[in-house]
């Protein structure tokens, strides 16, 4: 049985390290605890742990998760979004990690607009070039901005990636520098990077939110 108030505790204690050497502080990393396969009750207790907010990669099994739990805490989607789940998704989410193309961008807009709200969210960034993943190029990422910025329900505030797969959470740390410079040559605030494996590293190199889910809710089993 995986102990989910003491893995937390060891995660924010980490976060809180890493903040420390690279004289941040550690209120200024939002930890996302992501939930993806986890059952409600193990994210009942996670909430009241005290995580500040949870992480899901897909709108379906969201929906269901938050009908159950409500909103104690804000939902972050994490993970790829399809235009056709865009409406359900602003029903469900406080902040989407993913948005990574125009299509998407002007669907979040038509249904922000529908809704009489801006949609906030940060743009994938696919760092690594990498064919397998999402994410708009580190190329095509000015255009992406410019065209998001002409449109009133959508609102960028930062940029988020997932780095390619490395044994070393060292490794990451270039990765993570590439996602910092894009941010401050476009003036973007936020910071979407660092998992399980490099959320130390991410911290250490501007990390604004982390997406923490291994360490806190143990192994996904059978996923
Ligand atoms: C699953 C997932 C995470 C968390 O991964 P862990 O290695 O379990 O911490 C973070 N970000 C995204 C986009 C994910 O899909």
């Amino acid at each position: 049985m995986t102990d989910i108030r003491a893995n937390l505790e060891r995660v924010r204690e980490r976060v809180a390290r890493a903040a420390e050497r690279a004289g941040r502080r550690a209120e200024d990393v939002l930890l996302v605890g992501v939930s993806k396969t986890v059952d409600v009750g193990r994210i009942r207790q996670a909430i009241e742990a005290g995580v500040p907010a949870l992480g899901e990669n897909r709108v379906q099994e969201a929906r269901g998760k938050i009908a159950e739990i409500g909103r104690p805490v804000p939902w972050h989607l994490v993970g790829h979004l399809q235009t056709n789940k865009v409406r359900d998704a602003l029903e469900l989410f406080d902040l989407i990690h993913s948005l990574d193309r125009l299509e998407l961008a002007k669907e979040l807009d038509k249904r922000g607009r529908a809704r009489g709200c801006a949609v906030g969210t940060l743009v994938e960034v696919n760092v690594g070039g990498e064919a397998s993943k999402g994410g708009v190029g580190p190329d095509g990422l000015g255009e992406l901005l410019e065209a998001v910025a002409a449109m009133p329900h959508v609102t960028v505030r930062g940029l988020m990636a997932i780095p390619p797969e490395a044994k070393e959470p060292d490794a990451s740390r270039v990765w993570f520098r590439a996602l910092r410079k894009l941010g401050e040559q476009h003036g973007l605030s936020e910071l979407s990077m660092g998992m399980s494996g490099d959320f130390e590293v991410a911290i250490e190199e501007g990390a604004t939110i982390v997406r923490v889910g291994t360490a806190i809710f143990g192994p996904r089993g059978g996923v």
